[in-house]
């Protein structure tokens, strides 16, 4: 059962024990699996769960671009379509793409365009569809930071992964990684995106209230995140080919 119920939000978002209402320290993020090429007719692909979001990523160019007229002569193009299914959230969500998807899929452009060399592939497109299937919080970190692992399944040139992580401010205490009801109830959610290749952020969103000395610690709080997802997300694209051999090893023996 959801913790929040018609936006009625708990007086507090930290137990008696001094731990986070799922049972986490401030600076612990969530359980996080990922696996890459789960989608056969993709040309790459990767799902992740991270807490209680579930979300599938699936790329496929460098392909033709449709409509036309989007198609750039000197460049290639990245586009990105995250979707919430109907049933990933507490409250029915429309099925129709609204305002806040497009928001994110723009969110997300722009915080993978830079890894890419777009500058190689003129007059076509990549394309990443996303497709929330849970949602709980940080979904547009967790989607950059599947989708990034997606591209790198497909074989797409990459200057580097990203990855994505939000911190933020509740009851007073800086935290990392938001579960859905400290985003709703809590004062302060920054989500963060780094492209590994410069360690620049590529997002950096800011929704509530901390003062500046809060924002730097916040930013390393995130840093030291973002470090332990690159890493996760580094055995996942490993894993892949290391079962392969393992595989191709067992067959000769
Ligand atoms: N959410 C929801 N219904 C919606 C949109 C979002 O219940 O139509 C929930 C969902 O759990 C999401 C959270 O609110 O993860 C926070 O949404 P936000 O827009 O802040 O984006 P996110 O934190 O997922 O990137």
């Amino acid at each position: 059962m959801p913790l929040i119920i018609n936006d009625v939000y708990p007086k507090k978002l930290f137990r008696e024990d001094g731990k986070r209402l799922d049972g986490r320290e401030n600076n612990e993020i969530r359980p996080i699996k990922m696996k890459v090429g789960v989608i056969s007719n993709a040309d790459g692909s990767a799902y992740l769960e991270w807490g209680n979001n579930k979300i599938y990523a699936a790329v496929y160019g460098p392909r033709e671009v449709h409509p036309h007229h989007l198609a750039k002569p000197d460049k290639g193009i990245l586009r990105v379509f995250y979707r919430m299914a109907t049933f990933s959230v507490f409250e029915r969500k429309r099925p129709a793409p609204g305002r806040r998807e497009k928001e994110i899929s723009m969110i997300i452009t722009d915080c993978l365009e830079p890894v890419l060399f777009l500058e190689l592939y003129p007059g076509t497109a990549f394309e990443v569809f996303i497709e929330v299937m849970d949602a709980d919080g940080g979904t547009r970190c967790a989607s950059t930071t599947v989708a990034a692992l997606a591209l790198a399944d497909a074989g797409v040139p990459m200057r580097s992964l990203v990855s994505a992580v939000a911190v933020g401010k509740i009851d007073g205490q800086l935290i990392t990684d938001l579960s859905g009801i400290e985003d709703k109830a809590g004062e302060a959610d920054l989500p963060c995106a780094i492209t590994w290749f410069n360690e620049e952020l590529s997002l950096l969103q800011f929704d509530g209230d901390m003062d500046l000395d809060e924002l730097n610690e916040s930013l390393a709080n995130a840093k030291t995140a973002l470090n332990e997802i690159l890493q996760i997300q580094l055995k996942a694209l490993k894993s892949k080919y290391t079962t392969i051999l393992e595989e191709q090893e067992g067959g000769e023996s």
